[in-house]
């Protein structure tokens, strides 16, 4: 096999591999990187010559693996996109929001050049995804050779797939973005466990150990606990949240709260990418053995639409259970917004129930002590933390010892080290020092034959 990490940044971002394996040329997946806009945001996708893919995989929906695939497949025109169902409805309504979001920071940033891809795009790359069925074998043939390929249920978000690709000559599986638990609505994943040639390993929380007290479902009653007090001495919690996967599962999990009387009735308020995408999960879930999950959570827990013009630092109109985008709290988003609104009252909460970047404006709040002003930049203004801030570990990645299991039973020959910081990267490379199997940090644009 060839490999190639086209993410010109390295670590998570602008996710999107080039692999060559008998004969055949294909891509997965391609994301946007988060932190930046515009071109520089992109993989580089110059280094695949146009129309060369034989097919492209895409594993899941969040913008960092699908956010720049329209643009790829543009370049690409006669190349299959393989993908799960779940990903063929969920990539609509997360590609149509990637366009506003693209034309809203052709304003406020003033970069020409976005959006960098239009409806047009969109309806030439749904003509060509072809869903398949997890857990059931493709077969490509061409010029006499043939390649089979599957996806395998990934757990990670509705609709995730990792990927095993079979040769006549090698086996390899991609994990794609992994988690083996059990969430609320969806089923955790459980890949084949048949010895391979190469691992494309995710890294995600390499660098991060988990506190043996900590296991998530002690972290859900946790922040149950956390939200049900906020709310009975007045105040207001908000949680930030991705609109796809972790705002749907917050749904599920409050519905149950409630009922059991666990947090006091209020409101719940959430954005509207999220609330869309309930009837999307809703749909999904109908053919599907994995996910668990009804629109009807909606109606259940009274959720409504989020106020259209939030005021930066003004107090809040309603109490209530603020469900919002973006999980790290990023610039111009509702809960960054919000959070500006929030933070001088010590009768708020402020949970993360996710990973935070430390350059994001989440993971800054997350070092900021009590006490401390803590400036929301990108709005110009300043208050003091006196809200209570908490995180909890409900990531939807895999823990790493979990992952180095994996790698374990899979006997690789050779380990590629992906989706993960230098930092988390580093402690796979040292922890695998005694495999047998050669491990690869791949150096990004750089080609690796193995
Ligand atoms: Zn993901
Ligand atoms: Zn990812």
């Amino acid at each position: 096999m060839r490999f190639t990490d086209l993410n010109p940044h390295g670590g998570i971002g602008a996710n999107c591999c080039l692999c060559e394996s008998n004969g055949f040329r294909f891509a997965i997946d391609s994301g946007l990187h988060p932190k930046f806009a515009g071109s520089e945001s992109l993989p580089k996708h110059g280094e695949i010559e146009r129309n060369s893919l034989d097919f492209i995989v895409l594993t899941h929906c969040h913008l960092d693996h699908l956010g720049s695939l329209p643009l790829l497949s543009r370049q690409n025109p006669d190349a299959p996109v393989f993908l799960t169902y779940g990903s063929s409805v969920l990539s609509r309504r997360m590609l149509s929001n990637s366009i506003s979001v693209m034309k809203r920071q052709r304003r406020e940033l003033n970069i020409p050049e976005l959006p960098l891809y239009g409806r047009g795009d969109l309806s030439s790359l749904y003509s060509r995804m072809k869903p398949l069925s997890s857990e059931s074998p493709l077969t490509i043939e061409k010029e006499g050779r043939s390649l089979e390929l599957t996806l395998n249920h990934a757990g990670h978000v509705a609709g995730a797939a990792s990927l095993t690709i079979k040769s006549k000559e090698e086996r390899s599986f991609f994990t794609g973005d992994l988690l083996f638990n059990d969430q609320r609505t969806l089923a955790g994943a459980k890949p084949p466990l048949e010895p391979v040639d190469v691992l494309v390993t995710e890294t995600t929380r390499g660098a991060t150990a988990r506190d043996p007290s900590r296991q998530r479902e002690n972290e859900v009653v946790d922040l149950i606990a956390t939200i049900g007090k906020t709310i009975r001495k007045g105040g207001s919690a908000l949680i930030p949240v991705f609109a796809l996967g972790r705002m749907q599962e917050m749904l599920v999990t409050l519905e149950e709260a409630f009922r059991r009387k666990a947090i006091p009735k209020v409101p719940v308020f959430c954005s509207g990418l999220g609330m869309d995408l309930v009837n999307h999960f809703h749909e999904i879930s109908k053919n599907s053995k994995t996910l668990r999950f009804s629109r009807k959570v909606l109606k259940l827990i009274g959720a409504r639409p989020l106020p259209r013009k939030l005021q930066p630092g003004r107090e809040l109109a309603m109490q209530g259970i603020y469900l919002v985008s973006s999980g790290m709290m990023v610039e111009h988003t509702p809960s960054y917004i919000l959070a500006s609104s929030m933070l001088g009252n010590d009768r708020n909460s402020i949970l993360f129930v996710g990973y935070c970047d430390p350059s994001t404006p989440g993971g800054a709040l997350l070092t900021t002590q009590p006490g401390q002003d803590f400036e929301f930049e990108a709005i110009q203004w300043r208050e003091k933390v006196r809200a209570r801030i908490r995180q909890f570990d409900l990531s939807g990645h895999a823990d790493r010892e979990e992952l180095l299991r994996l790698a374990e039973k899979l006997c690789p020959k050779t380990i590629i080290l992906h989706h993960g910081d230098p930092a988390a990267r580093s402690w796979f490379e040292e922890s695998l020092q005694d495999s047998e199997a050669r491990i690869i940090d791949p150096e990004p644009l750089k080609t690796y034959e193995i």
